[in-house]
């Protein structure tokens, strides 16, 4: 088994508390299924169940006060939020690509147009250095990278996790190479490759894709590789919790009471779910209510399928949508996502591609913001979710916009010149423009 033989040659101290390596406030990690611990390193399975590993904290030397001190007199990225994060403790000096502090854009217009009263916001992650929020996850497996000494940085990638692992191996001055399906979108693919890494594309969707890194990650081919996704997932995770911070403290430390995220493999909402939790228990936010709705595209969406049908597992489908970059067939975090919109009374929907591209060209048009096929999906479920009075237009809502609408050009191809005209005052009057 690939998890075992990683797990046998890197962690010394297997089953002992003692972390081996020192990334700040992470104790130890933590299987999702059956609370077994091991020491901090490059493994993501529990070696009782197979469930998956997860960061575990001590925060208990935190004062409240102080750690919002702390975070506010941090820089504008996720390092702020160190403190809370698995990295070591200089971290804010090392070459890393710093992501985050993303705009959190109060969207009036959109509001007026959906209907929303209590308050609507972006959280528009297209303004991190790759353009998503796979920066922010990448910029944390990256020291996790560092810190077991792994010499190439690689991943499996609807398209924007390359480019992001592409563009933080650059600056970190190590070897990448990654792997895509092969039939990306122009715009992710350049992405991916100007960075100077390795680009691979493999005949077959996101789950071929995966599954071979599974199979490189047991043979010595892939010995000193750091997969972001895989053998870095639990410290990779992590990145997606700094969304959850960002929006509070971007609030004044308050709860949203709805959040709208796009699900892939379903890892980001369940880690935004994680990071509010932490926020409440460190007692920087007031416990109150809050509910996370997940949103998929209609050709790729398995977990709101289950979802709707009440069921607890997610059958697996085979993907085919214009939303690439949450084309995963086979979220590894579904049922987790489940359980979570619906302990939280949340919900899992999906819109179709027309309604995908519609709702692009919505948020563009009232908000100024072009986002890819990912924000489409958000804000198109958003709008699905209120017209069904499942979202409530009355409560503070904010919709997350992970990427930007330049990877995904081809969704509106469509949109172009309003007239060609000659040069001069005649011919623009001519074309009706004046
Ligand atoms: C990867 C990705 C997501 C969601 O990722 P998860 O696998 O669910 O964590 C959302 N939006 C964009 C643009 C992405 O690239
Ligand atoms: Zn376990």
């Amino acid at each position: 088994m690939a998890v075992q033989t990683v797990a046998s040659t890197t962690v010394s101290a297997a089953g002992s508390a003692e972390p081996s390596v020192d990334l700040g406030p992470a104790a130890a990690l933590s299987c999702r299924e059956c609370g077994h611990r091991v020491p901090l390193g490059p493994v993501f399975a529990c070696e009782e169940c197979f469930g998956p590993l997860e960061i575990a904290y001590d925060f208990s030397a935190y004062d409240t006060e102080e750690l919002r001190r702390r975070i506010e007199a941090g820089p504008a990225n996720i390092w702020r939020y160190a403190p809370l994060l698995p990295v070591p403790a200089d971290v804010a000096t090392r070459p890393n690509i710093n992501p985050g502090w993303t705009q959190l854009v109060q969207a009036d217009n959109l509001a007026r147009e959906l209907g929303v009263t209590g308050g609507l916001f972006v959280k528009d992650d297209s303004g991190n250095p790759t353009h998503s929020f796979k920066d922010r996850v990448v910029a944390q497996a990256l020291e996790a990278a560092r810190a077991f000494g792994f010499t190439t940085l690689s991943c499996s990638s609807t398209g924007n996790l390359a480019g992001a692992v592409g563009a933080a191996a650059a600056r970190a001055g190590l070897r990448s190479c990654v792997f895509i399906p092969h039939d990306l979108e122009q715009g992710k693919v350049v992405m991916a490759a100007v960075y100077g890494g390795e680009l691979v594309g493999i005949e077959g969707n996101y789950d071929d894709v995966n599954r071979f890194c599974s199979e490189l990650i047991g043979d010595p081919a892939g010995e000193g590789w750091g997969f972001v996704n895989v053998n870095l997932r639990p410290y990779y995770a992590e990145g997606s919790k700094t969304l959850a911070y960002e929006i509070c403290e971007q609030l004044g430390w308050r709860l949203p009471d709805q959040i709208v995220v796009p699900i892939a493999s379903g890892s980001q909402l369940t880690k935004i779910d994680k990071g509010l939790q932490e926020l409440i228990r460190l007692g920087l936010v007031e416990d109150k209510p809050y509910r996370i709705f997940g949103a998929q595209a209609e050709g790729c969406s398995p977990v709101s399928t289950a979802y709707k049908a009440g069921h607890d597992v997610v059958r697996p489908q085979k993907p085919k949508t214009i939303a690439k970059s949450l084309a995963i067939g086979n979220p590894a975090d579904g049922p987790y996502v489940l359980d979570i919109a619906r302990r939280t009374g949340g919900a899992v929907e999906d819109v179709t591609d027309e309604q995908v591209v519609e709702a692009i060209r919505l948020l563009a048009r009232t908000e100024g913001i072009f986002a890819e096929t990912a924000g489409g999906v958000t804000v198109g479920v958003t709008k699905k979710l209120i017209e069904n009075g499942v979202l409530d237009p009355s409560l503070t809502t904010v919709v997350l916009n992970t990427g930007d609408g330049l990877k995904t050009l081809d969704a509106v191809a469509d949109s172009g010149l309003t007239a060609t005209i000659r040069p001069n005052l005649e011919s623009f009057r001519e074309a009706g423009l004046a």
